[in-house]
């Protein structure tokens, strides 16, 4: 289809000092939990953002210094000229497809843990790092400190260039860096001319953009990542104030101003916080302020929206790093005129938890994300059917989906059946939750998918048998049957049921909520598995007018939102709606009147008057069927069935992100030789010739 003319703008080029990007979508620099420890595999995943029509694919933070170590997290390095040929594999990844490679140099100041170096932290002044209960300080930097970090600062921009980067970055963004703590006046107490005034406190930051200038802005970028407003009031930075201030004094000092909002939190919000272009009424002013190009981000994946931002003047690129991540081809589907196969982000930060699990990145809606290199998987080719096999697929919740679409794009004939009227499962279930209405896209994008594919068959409302699995002719049958919340209380904190959890009265499972149940209050929400659904389940009830006590065995709500950088504003939405929060609770009984609560350090026990009791624990696969066939071996033989094979949650319940894995990986691998080795490729420390012990 021709690109719709209202999208033109779009791909304009635009001049960012002395180099033209070709169109206005810009990959913003994003952590991968891949960077300096598997190169190719960093390599390999920016080169297919290039080639889906990027203009500019940036890496994540790189630290310039051993002191700006951030053990155990995995950014990317540039100590020395030995992490030249690393980042060197990315940009000639990226200049393959003609787009322009960016850097975000980063001195990490008093975040550093320098765990693995074991230099010490430095910072404007005398500190401990606010991001961490580690038992360490940072000390202030001398004069001649500032004037070493200038130097490697200087150096660390010729690598980069060297290492074939074309825009440099200053990074002022996140809270996360030397310019941005001196910026702060709550880190900067300093007395001297690094100190006191804005003007004082943002020397280093002009400094440090004047030294890249300096160095390489003949023919690179330099580009400056600032954060306007920290959302923190009058204690941080705020895009009404200095934030201001700051672009106003280095307004055409940078090439480029990417602009945001800090922290990190704030700035990836989930869907279920922030809709789509929520940091515009804080970047708005940038562009009135400065003639540089601006970019900034929103999670933007309606190319509607993006022409707008423009437009209106509010941004000159369209910044991404989510949506680029979920669909590494969005700006060329929209080039294309292919906009309803764009794979939209659904917000909820899976790909986050790679940075914070310290493994490479995964994402919800693209299953390939981080399988680039390691598997040779890529989000828009998939290899020709290899034989004449036809599948039924039992389950259309998000692993039979997948499986269908990438069956069906196979050239596969593929019966997809499903259970109930609606097609989706547990998506489509938990996307009428709060908040999580954009998790619906992962269904819709598949059959929309699914809808143009004449070699799939979709069948509603088709509880299938076994009989029917028998009969139906397929010669491999896929169960895709997800999983069901248990009841009985087992989970983390109880490996046994808990003691009149076998009521027939008063105890309601996740789904018995989400299918409208009535409830008598007071209930408590029991969340032992710590994840978003017990958090949010509360905040239904208690919108609902219930009175509502969340109880958990961890030390905070929702505790694994730690990964996708929800937790803090879970609890604080929980707490604002009036919900009761009690931590560090097990619960060893209840008997519809109430429920007896143990301290998980003291083993005290109390009770908690509650009518009704919601178990969030832990799920069990629905394998009825499974087991059923497994019993039938012989029919199924006879029947010229070659396989059955479980995949996703009625295998083992897991997140929304592993079933979509799921389905996707067994349409990939079901033809390949079976392995019970390792299934992917690695990458070895590289021992060169001369090393030894
Ligand atoms: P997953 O996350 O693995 O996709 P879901 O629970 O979201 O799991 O989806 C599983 C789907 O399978 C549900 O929509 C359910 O109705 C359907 N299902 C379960 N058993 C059968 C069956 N015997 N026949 C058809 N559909 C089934
Ligand atoms: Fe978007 Fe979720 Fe994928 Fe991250 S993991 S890119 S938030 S869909």
């Amino acid at each position: 289809m021709p690109r719709d003319p209202r999208h033109d703008i779009l791909f304009e080029p635009i001049r960012i000092g002395p180099l033209t990007a070709k169109n206005r979508f810009y990959q913003v620099p994003h952590c991968n939990g891949m960077g300096y420890a598997r190169p190719l595999s960093h390599a390999a995943m920016r080169g297919v953002k290039a080639e889906g029509g990027w203009a500019v694919v940036s890496t994540e933070e790189v630290e310039i210094h051993p002191s700006s170590d951030v053990s155990p997290y995995i950014e990317g390095r540039l100590w020395d000229d030995h992490d030249i040929p690393a980042l060197a594999l990315m940009t000639e990844a990226i200049h393959r497809y003609g787009a322009l490679a960016a850097i975000e140099l980063v001195h990490a100041g008093m975040n550093a843990s320098n765990l693995y170096s074991r230099e010490t932290a430095l910072a404007p002044s005398h500190i401990a790092n606010p991001a961490s209960y580690a038992p360490a300080q940072a000390r202030a930097m001398t004069k001649a400190d500032i004037r070493t970090y200038r130097r490697w600062h200087r150096e660390a921009a010729l690598r980069a260039r060297r290492a074939g980067f074309n825009i440099i970055y200053v990074y002022a963004g996140h809270g996360l860096s030397l310019p941005m703590h001196f910026l702060q006046a709550r880190h900067n107490h300093r007395t001297d001319e690094y100190g006191g005034s804005l003007a004082n406190r943002a020397r280093l930051l002009r400094e440090l953009l004047e030294d890249t200038k300096e160095a390489v802005g003949t023919d690179c970028a330099v580009a400056l990542r600032f954060a306007v407003d920290e959302l923190r009031g009058d204690d941080g930075i705020r895009s009404a104030g200095e934030g201001r201030e700051v672009v106003a004094l280095l307004a055409e000092l940078p090439d480029l101003w990417d602009v945001n909002v800090s922290d990190w939190s704030n700035d990836s919000m989930t869907s279920r916080f922030a809709p789509e272009g929520y940091q515009e009424d804080f970047v708005r002013f940038v562009k009135t302020v400065t003639t540089k190009p601006v970019v900034g981000v929103g999670r933007f994946t309606s190319p509607d929206t993006m022409v707008s931002q423009i437009r209106r003047g509010v941004l000159d690129l369209i910044g991404a790093a989510r949506p680029s991540i979920a669909d590494p081809f969005l700006p060329k589907k929209i080039d294309d005129g292919d906009i309803d196969d764009i794979r939209e982000c659904i917000g909820c930060n899976i790909c986050v938890t790679g940075d914070h699990t310290m493994t490479p990145i995964r994402c919800t809606q693209n299953p390939t994300m981080g399988e680039e290199w390691r598997k040779g998987w890529h989000p828009e080719r998939i290899p020709q059917r290899t034989g004449e096999d036809s599948f039924l697929i039992v389950g259309a919740g998000p692993t039979g989906l997948e499986c269908a679409r990438m069956l069906g794009r196979r050239g596969y004939a593929v019966s997809l059946a499903e259970a109930e009227d609606e097609l989706g499962g547990r998506v489509t279930r938990e996307s009428r939750l709060p908040g999580l209405a954009a998790w619906a896209r992962v269904r819709d994008y598949r059959l929309n998918q699914l809808n143009k594919m004449p070699n799939v068959d979709v069948y509603r409302g088709s509880r299938v048998t076994v009989d029917q699995v028998l009969s139906f002719g397929a010669t491999r049958i896929v169960l895709a049957t997800g999983a069901r919340w248990r009841r009985d209380g087992v989970g983390r904190s109880n490996s046994r049921p808990i003691r009149g959890f076998d009521r027939s009265a008063g105890i309601f499972s996740p789904e018995d909520v989400m299918h409208g149940a009535h409830l008598a209050g007071p209930v408590i929400v029991f969340d032992d598995d710590h994840y978003y659904l017990g958090g949010i389940l509360a905040e239904k009830l208690r919108t609902s007018g219930l009175e509502v006590t969340l109880v958990t065995p961890a030390n905070c709500v929702s505790a694994w939102t730690v990964n996708t950088l929800e937790q803090d504003a879970i609890h604080k939405r929980l707490m604002t709606l009036g919900v009761e929060i009690a931590t560090s609770r097990n619960i060893v009984e209840f008997n519809g009147e109430h429920a007896v609560l143990q301290c998980m350090f003291s083993g005290r026990n109390s009770t908690l008057p509650a009518s009704s009791l919601v178990s969030v624990t832990a799920r069990l696969p629905n394998d009825v069927l499974a087991h059923a066939l497994a019993e039938a071996d012989a029919a199924v033989g006879a029947s010229g069935i070659l396989s059955v094979t479980s995949i996703g949650d009625c295998l083992a319940p897991s997140t929304i992100a592993a079933a979509v894995y799921s389905g996707h990986r067994y349409a990939r691998e079901f033809d390949l030789p079976e392995t019970d080795g390792v299934a992917f490729r690695r990458e070895h420390p590289n021992l060169t010739a001369g090393d030894s012990l």
